[in-house]
């Protein structure tokens, strides 16, 4: 019987974790505080933020949501995150992509204080995630790992394989899968045949954007999939970028689309902004514990 990987459940888990955090730091007069800012009109950003939003809502932790017109210059823009970077009550600002054309969404990534880059998308972080000891990482990976962390995957000299090399996902995921010991290929566009890679993988993780381009028959039986994948079909309902009925049959593991990578995602992203608020306050949570001034702990 193929298990399903449950990111409904294990990132219901996370979120009460993110509850006792936020519940410790308001005993010591702490709101730990997320501030997205989003640009133009985007139907599908529009709903990505509102989602961030109401988890917010939901664990305690304070949030605002900063619109900006489609047409702000790119000179205003890099004000507003200047601004709220010199904001000392701001933990968390997350920038919500796409902008508008004639941003450079790069400029205004780098433009973020790295301590408040909930996304971790900052080059210094990307490359404190490389160096193996980044403080805040991308959210749909990192959810990912703890994800298959919580269903006890072994990940020790297995095959992985990532297909989909964006800053936001593939790349950061197997620098995270190699880390924890597995043996990581990166499949992309112009990867000559997908199907012998996906045949030999104990580990896939695909993130591609295209509904699905990985068949059943590919699948290794026993192994784990998460699908990152979010599209919608003609019916009007989501899938992924994995055949799931049939990829089903030989996976030991798969996750849902919806149900799976989504829900993780947003609740790594509370999870950021609590590491961000404490690492700000210069304090740690272990076991119910909270721990101050750990730099000095940790000499
Ligand atoms: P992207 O468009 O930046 O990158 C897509 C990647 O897929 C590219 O690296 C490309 O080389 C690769 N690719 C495209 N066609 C391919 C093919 N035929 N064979 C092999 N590789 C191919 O995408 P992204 O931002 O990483 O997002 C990917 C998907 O994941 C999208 O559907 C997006 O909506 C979804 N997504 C979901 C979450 C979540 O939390 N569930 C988060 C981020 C992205």
């Amino acid at each position: 019987e193929p298990k399903l990987l449950d990111g409904k459940r294990i990132s219901q888990a996370l979120l009460e974790q993110v509850c006792e955090a936020t519940e410790l730091l308001g005993e010591r007069g702490i709101v730990p505080q997320l501030n997205v800012v989003r640009v133009g009109n985007d139907p599908a950003s529009a709903i990505y933020v509102r989602h961030k939003i109401r988890a917010c809502e939901n664990v305690g932790i304070g949030s605002s949501h900063i619109h900006l017109p489609p047409q702000i210059t790119q000179r205003d823009l890099l004000a507003k995150l200047e601004r709220l970077n010199g904001d000392d009550a701001v933990n968390g600002i997350l920038l919500q992509l796409p902008l508008s054309e004639h941003h450079n969404p790069n400029e205004a990534i780098a433009a973020i204080d790295p301590q408040k880059d909930v996304d971790g998308f900052h080059p210094g972080n990307l490359g404190f995630l490389m160096a193996g000891h980044a403080e805040l990482e991308p959210c749909t990976p990192r959810g990912i790992m703890t994800m298959f962390r919580a269903a006890g995957v072994d990940f020790k000299g297995k095959r992985a394989v990532v297909i989909g090399r964006s800053m936001i996902v593939g790349r950061p995921m197997a620098q995270m899968l190699v880390r924890a010991h597995a043996t990581v290929t990166i499949c992309h566009r112009y990867t000559e045949e997908l199907a012998e890679h996906v045949r030999n993988a104990d580990i896939i993780v695909v993130a591609t954007g295209v509904p699905g381009l990985i068949k059943g028959e590919w699948i290794k039986p026993g192994a784990v999939i998460a699908d990152v994948g979010m599209n919608r079909s003609e019916d009007g309902k989501l899938c992924g970028d994995v055949e799931f009925d049939a990829a089903r049959e030989r996976a030991a593991l798969i996750t849902p689309v919806p149900k799976g990578v989504g829900p993780m995602t947003v609740a790594t992203l509370m999870e950021n902004t609590i590491r961000a608020t404490c690492a700000h306050h210069n304090l740690a949570i272990r076991g119910g514990e909270v721990y101050e001034d750990v730099d000095a702990l940790c000499g």
